[in-house]
């Protein structure tokens, strides 16, 4: 069997000790001779999964007890609605920065619910950076203030939190969560798909906290308010439980690796000798502004459509998979997500000096 180094911008990489530990454990799990996915949601056995995914997840990211940690579905995508239909309970408003497609459309569904206030875009350079935040556009009513925390399709990311004063911040987190630590205290609600730092498709995980529970507009669909995933401990309907099972043990490598810090300066590291890379070549270019580079989402392009092609279909060949880049920026794109390896990176430099000196 032959892994390859896989770049894609999710669903992503999973640590390989987590694969093998749940090939071993998919006939029998811990002596109940069933699969994970064959268990009842409500049986002890189960129960103790969830809640050691929660207590870990709690641990690594230091939360604070007043915050929930709902497994819900749906995506990020559903957050979108499911925060204005919760938050959007005083005023009807909500301010927004757009800094990417993802940023863009958790504003234009909120439109649905409220009347939503743009504080900045990146859109006139392509989302190729953060914008200055201006403070006097912020509005002080605001139910709510929403940022992407890092832009996975332009790899960029927020580096300084906006001061929002008593206005809840709420962030979509769904390609950096985990990637180093965060002060969950300064935030209203995060919310991440599972699928690029945390596990498989179909678990969302968000992180409330509790004073925002509890207010929802009048129409929002049951399996929409947060209230009712909160008083039943993420279990009102059936969760995504084999995600829910792989998350924990993504956070038990975590845990193992040294935690947050430690994953934070592996995640450096790689991004750094990647970054040092593109600075440095005469054929290769980043397409973001310095100071707001992702840890995570590495674009860059040759400037020639063709050579970006040919880079991109021989970095196949040689089991760099999943390097074209979205097609709103063109080019080339690597995600790097915590489960890529150091090698990995190491491995795609060589092969892009390598492409360098040939072509
Ligand atoms: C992938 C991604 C999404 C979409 O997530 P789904 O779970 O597919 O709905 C939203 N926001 C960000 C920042 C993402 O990276």
């Amino acid at each position: 069997m032959s892994r390859v180094y896989n770049f894609s911008a999710g669903p992503s990489v999973l640590p390989e000790s987590v694969l093998k530990q749940a090939a071993s454990e998919m006939l029998d799990y811990n002596g109940s001779g069933q699969s994970v996915m064959e268990m009842s949601h409500r049986s002890k056995v189960y129960e103790e999964i969830i809640n050691q995914c929660e207590a870990s997840l709690r641990e690594v990211m230091n939360i604070p007890d007043n915050y929930k940690v709902l497994f819900l579905q749906g995506g990020a995508s559903s957050q979108f609605a499911m925060i204005p239909l919760n938050l959007m309970n005083k005023n009807k408003k909500a301010d927004f920065v757009i800094t990417g497609q993802w940023a863009k459309k958790a504003y234009q569904e909120a439109q649905k619910f409220g009347a939503c206030n743009v504080v900045a875009s990146s859109a006139d350079k392509t989302f190729s950076y953060i914008p200055q935040l201006d403070e006097s556009k912020f509005d002080k009513d605001a139910d709510y203030f929403h940022i992407c925390m890092n832009n996975t399709i332009y790899g960029t990311r927020f580096t300084k939190l906006p001061n929002t004063g008593n206005v809840p911040l709420v962030a979509d987190v769904s390609s950096c969560v985990l990637s180093e630590p965060i002060d969950v205290s300064k935030f209203g609600i995060l919310y991440a798909g599972a699928q690029k730092n945390m596990g498989p498709a179909g678990l969302t995980v968000v992180i409330i906290r509790e004073d925002l529970i509890g207010n929802a507009q009048e129409i929002t669909p049951t399996m929409f308010n947060y209230q009712t995933h909160s008083d039943n401990g993420s279990m009102y309907n059936t969760p995504p439980t084999y995600a829910i099972y792989i998350c924990k043990l993504v956070l038990d490598w975590i845990k193992d690796l040294g935690g947050l810090e430690k994953m934070k300066e592996i995640n450096e590291k790689k991004a750094n000798l990647l970054y040092d890379f593109l600075d440095n070549s005469k054929m290769f270019k980043g397409t973001v502004v310095k100071e707001d580079r992702s840890l995570m989402n590495i674009p860059f392009i040759t400037g020639n459509e063709e050579l970006d092609k040919k880079f991109v279909k021989e970095a196949t060949a040689k089991g760099f998979v999943n390097l074209k880049g979205h097609r709103s920026v063109g080019g080339m794109r690597a995600s790097i997500y915590n489960a890529m390896p150091v090698e990995g990176v190491q491995a795609l430099v060589d092969f892009m000096k390598e492409f360098e000196a040939n072509n």
